[in-house]
């Protein structure tokens, strides 16, 4: 059974008997952490005694839920059950938390897929024994993103304000003021200092999303492809995956979450080819983050520029390396400025050509090993004669002609996805 199968049958707030998750899915019919050896769960149960749950688990006013370790005597050790609760992303594993139900031996209610944020440790347990108590804080995973619900900036260059910290965001959490204490949080003071740390863990998550959905830029960083449509509130809709982690929610450095369109998104979770997906976003991310830790990522416009009777403009390139070569005119956005806007500026410039009906059509990620260029092509109308100020030469091409050109490199990949729209 693997993910996709394990979302689809437990449904939150559903009752199931623990003989028959393990009768379908193996792991220890004992225990409070039950850790199934081919199925990509642990199981956490939390069980309830005649006199109420030992340890004060639960939800907390952190925002998060705390499940005590195993191991009921002496201190706890951070083997078996703890650790692969410990280390449950790093091993591809989800967790999965259940419930016992009053007065009904052996049937649990479950409470959602979710991930280990981190956890930390009291030196007295629930019954007054002095010994170590390791505590899971837990946060749900989200089965459907929202982060097409933030608001997004048009201003291509955002993104690179908010890097710094996204990057920070992976720094560790505040230690939890739940170790050493004796006793269920009362006082306001404590109260107020939880609430902080809510803030901050969710703030944190808000930051990262924020950074990759505008990094993205209204693409999707698997296909290259424009978002599939606008939401109400305007925004492209994209959804943001967790490339490393089994679920979409928690704390990561940039590299690891890249912005998809659900159908890649899809894809990278339930498709055949899962495992090259994967491959080829984890590239993806680590190639864009790379090139900007190093200062080399040039952003990029293209325009397709299609007449009245369908033909599409090529321009030849007369000056640096790749002169001779043909592209589809455009150039390097400037801080503050919108794909839209610079491309409006570059062809005015280029060519003495004022575009219209401008719609995104793909973009292209290239390494051109001294500089990485993120490249957004978009299909546009123009008005006005034009005038050649950059280019040797320009070309009306009919469709079929795409492929007669000698096309930049990164301009390659356009011509092709032109060629595959016209079923060329
Ligand atoms: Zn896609
Ligand atoms: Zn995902």
């Amino acid at each position: 059974m693997d993910l996709s199968h394990l979302f689809a049958y437990f449904r939150q707030g559903q009752l199931y008997v623990r003989k028959e998750i393990h009768n379908m899915l193996g792991g220890q019919e004992q225990g409070g952490i039950s850790t199934p050896r081919s199925a990509p769960c642990v199981f956490l149960f939390r069980k309830e005694r005649a006199s109420g749950y030992v340890e004060d688990d639960g939800w907390q006013l952190d925002g998060f839920y705390h499940f005590t370790g195993e191991g009921q005597s002496f201190d706890m050790e951070m083997t078996r059950g703890n650790k692969a609760v410990r280390d449950h992303r790093r091993a591809g594993k989800v967790l999965m938390l259940f419930e016992s139900v009053k007065n009904e031996a052996g049937v649990y209610r479950f409470q959602g897929f979710m991930n280990c944020v981190d956890y930390y440790h009291k030196d007295i347990d629930a019954l007054g024994n002095v010994r170590r108590i390791y505590v899971f804080r837990l946060a749900p995973i989200e089965t459907y993103s929202t982060s097409h619900l933030l608001s997004q900036s048009k201003i291509a260059t955002h993104f690179l304000d908010l890097r710094s910290l996204a990057l920070e965001a992976n720094a560790p959490l505040a230690v939890s003021k739940f170790g050493h204490y004796l006793g269920p949080a009362s006082d306001s003071l404590h109260l107020n200092y939880e609430e902080n740390q809510r803030n901050e863990y969710h703030q944190r998550v808000l930051t990262l999303t924020k950074y990759v959905i505008q990094r993205a830029n209204g693409f999707c960083e698997c296909c290259g492809y424009p978002a599939p449509f606008y939401c109400e509130n305007q925004n492209p809709y994209l959804e943001i995956h967790y490339l490393h982690g089994v679920g979409d929610y928690g704390i990561d450095k940039p590299s690891n979450l890249i912005a998809l369109c659900p159908t890649c998104h899809r894809k990278a979770h339930a498709g055949k080819d899962k495992r090259n997906i994967s491959a080829h976003l984890d590239a993806a991310a680590a190639n864009v983050e790379n090139a900007l830790d190093k200062g080399i990522l040039k952003l990029v416009t293209a325009a397709i520029i299609i007449d009245d009777t369908q033909r599409i403009l090529a321009a030849q390139r007369k000056t640096g390396d790749l002169a001779g070569y043909w592209e589809f005119p455009g150039g390097q956005v400037k801080p503050g400025e919108t794909l839209e806007q610079c491309l409006t500026r570059e062809i005015y410039e280029e060519l003495s050509l004022e575009i219209t009906d401008v719609t995104p059509f793909m973009m292209v990620d290239y390494d051109y090993g001294t500089f990485f260029m993120r490249l957004y092509s978009f299909l546009c109308k123009a008005r006005g004669t034009p005038v050649l100020r950059e280019h040797a030469q320009i070309e009306w091409l009919e469709r079929e002609d795409l492929r007669s050109l000698d096309w930049v490199p990164a301009d390659v990949t356009i011509a092709e996805g032109l060629c595959n729209d016209f079923n060329l």
